[in-house]
């Protein structure tokens, strides 16, 4: 039966294929095949994960605090029961050993067969003590993951098979990143969240907020995903799947296109350049960010060499990778991000999570309240910074006092590179990060005090909307066009001009086409996005005049009329298209 699902299209392109469900378990697993010489090594890593989560349910028995519920105690043995029979510590082993699978996914199949088993049982409380298996489960997956494979991801699905997932974290993306599949869809998250991010890095067709996909599509269905109009069509009929090959192709001629602006000048029709970047998540995306010809790295998420393990990375690694970036980049700035760390980015040796994570120990904050952890890495960026045109960018700023603090670590972080003899760029750029309500109205101080400023409006928006990224069921209230944001991101600009410093956005709204002309009216001349958005930015850069835009952009920011919003906006990309 063919049917449709509807959710928020979160990056473009149309992808025909079939259904691959991702694993019940809540942590979403990888799924690789592995060649027999490596079957060994996976069989330990499974020993290995099984032993690690034991001594992890030991010393919590060990330490059950004064006072504790009884029942904690005889959970704790249960689970290390659990954990001890054979349908957990050995089933997966055959399956890896049968089907060369990796642990990850022979566990969660593993899971899946036996939770089926007890649903069967008519008894309710046993019934539910699936749920121990699940959380066991995820014990065990949580350890394997934090340990990658050593065996490279490359044996993966074809390429016309489509990830089914209830919800996917950044973490999971990273893991993704690395499988061939043609499309995912979501039952949950919404367009800015990291996951949608990490989608559009990878130039897939993503729809999310489906709400019930997982369990409506069945492994195998046939689908097409427009990750445009945030559309899933399940089992189509033969019309329906024509219309959608033709789309296709011409998406596929479209973006085709759009290369050939590549190498032109990115500057507007009235002669005022335009400085267009890239954000970059891993060095893997620098290939993509060089087939776009982008002016630089406006935005090196470098949180994310941080996930999917259980150790942190030495300065060494820092360095090897941000001086590797530096050097691809060949003299072009590269702008890297201090850690941010928290709310839906969580490493898994982290803090625990806090019940809104979002405002809690996130980011800048995170970092000045482990400073052998910023130290570190402070040192590794500034160590990069010998190799290239370097900047360092700090997130999540809100006070005076925290960029006080900032300063006066990468003082230190500096003599302590000076007193070992090792070379940086002593005048490197310092930038902040301006995506918080507090910091645009400050925006004159930070200014200031900063060598330039850039706008994560993803953020922006989340802190003064009141909304979650990540959120689905308030996505609809999340508002780039919002008269507060846009205000917040006119004053940063004026700011930025006032004291002669750049101010770039490097948020999500940089790196929409429809959103290009808005924000050249309200004097933006640097954008930062992923590089897929690149070429469909600059087509709009390379025919709009600031004569006309800039009016056109006042006039959005003055209306207080929401149905009008939109005609003001086709109007304003309307002139001269
Ligand atoms: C932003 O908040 O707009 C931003 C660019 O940072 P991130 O999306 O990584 O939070
Ligand atoms: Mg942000």
């Amino acid at each position: 039966m063919s049917f449709s699902l509807h959710g928020i299209g979160v990056s473009g392109g149309i992808a025909i294929g079939y259904a691959h469900l991702a694993s019940a378990a809540r942590i979403e697993v990888p799924q690789y095949m592995l060649d027999q010489r490596y079957i060994d090594d996976e069989l330990k890593r499974f020993d290995e994960a099984i032993q690690t989560s034991r001594t992890e349910l030991e010393i919590l028995r060990t330490h059950i605090p004064p006072g504790a519920p009884a029942e904690l105690s005889a959970f704790l043995d249960m689970h290390l029961m659990f954990l001890g029979d054979s349908m957990i510590a050995e089933e997966p082993k055959r399956l890896i050993r049968e089907t060369q699978c990796n642990a990850e996914w022979a566990l969660a199949q593993q899971m899946e067969a036996l939770v089926a088993r007890f649903e069967e049982i008519d008894d309710p409380y046993l019934r539910s003590r699936q749920e121990d298996v699940v959380q066991v489960v995820q014990r065990v997956l949580k350890v394997l993951m934090g340990h990658p494979s050593h065996i490279p991801l490359d044996v993966s699905f074809d390429v016309d098979r489509i990830l089914v997932a209830h919800e996917l974290s950044p973490a999971d993306m990273v893991i993704f990143k690395n499988v061939r599949f043609a499309a995912f869809i979501t039952d949950l998250g919404g367009t800015t969240s990291h996951t949608a991010i990490l989608a559009r890095s990878m130039g897939m067709p993503s729809v999310m907020a489906l709400h019930n996909a997982r369990s409506l599509i069945r492994d195998h269905d046939l689908l097409i995903v427009d990750g445009r109009d945030g559309v899933v069509i399940v089992n189509p009929d033969e019309s329906v799947l024509a219309e959608y090959r033709l789309r296709q192709n011409q998406w596929r001629i479209d973006t085709d296109k759009l290369k050939r602006l590549k190498t032109s000048k990115s500057a507007t029709l009235d002669g005022t350049p335009i400085e267009l970047m890239a954000n970059i998540e891993l060095l893997s995306d620098i290939d993509a960010v060089k087939a776009a010809g982008a002016q630089g790295i406006g935005l090196f998420r470098s949180e994310f060499l941080f996930l999917n393990r259980s150790d942190l990375p030495s300065e060494e690694e820092q360095y090897a990778s941000y001086r590797a970036v530096a050097e691809a980049l060949d003299g072009k700035p590269v702008t890297i991000r201090t850690l941010d760390l928290g709310a839906d980015k969580q490493a898994p040796w982290g803090h625990t999570v806090a019940d809104n994570p979002a405002l809690g120990l996130r980011a800048i904050r995170l970092c000045l309240a482990e400073p052998a952890l910023f130290h570190t890495q402070l040192r590794a960026i500034l160590r990069a910074s010998a190799h290239g045109r370097v900047r360092m960018l700090i997130p999540m700023l809100a006070s005076f006092t925290e960029l006080r603090q900032t300063l006066q670590r990468i003082d230190e972080a500096k003599a302590s590179l000076r007193r070992d003899g090792l070379k940086f760029d002593e005048g490197i750029p310092i930038g902040g990060m301006i995506e918080v309500p507090a910091a645009a109205l400050a925006a004159n101080f930070f200014a200031e005090q900063l060598d330039f400023l850039s706008i994560g409006t993803n953020d922006l928006i989340q802190y003064t909307l009141a909304i979650d990224r990540a959120d689905d069921s308030v996505s609809h209230l999340y508002d780039p066009l919002h008269p507060a944001v846009l205000t917040l991101v006119q004053q940063t600009i004026r700011a930025g001009a006032k004291a002669g410093k750049s101010v770039a956005v490097c948020g999500e709204m940089a790196g929409d086409p429809l959103l290009t002309r808005l924000l050249l009216g309200l004097g933006l001349r640097t954008f930062s996005m992923q590089p897929a958005s690149l070429l469909p930015v600059k087509q709009q850069v390379l025919k709009s005049h600031l004569d006309e835009v800039a009016p056109a952009a006042l006039r959005l920011l003055k209306n207080t009329d929401p149905d009008k919003t939109p005609v003001l906006l086709e109007r304003l990309n309307g002139e001269r298209s």
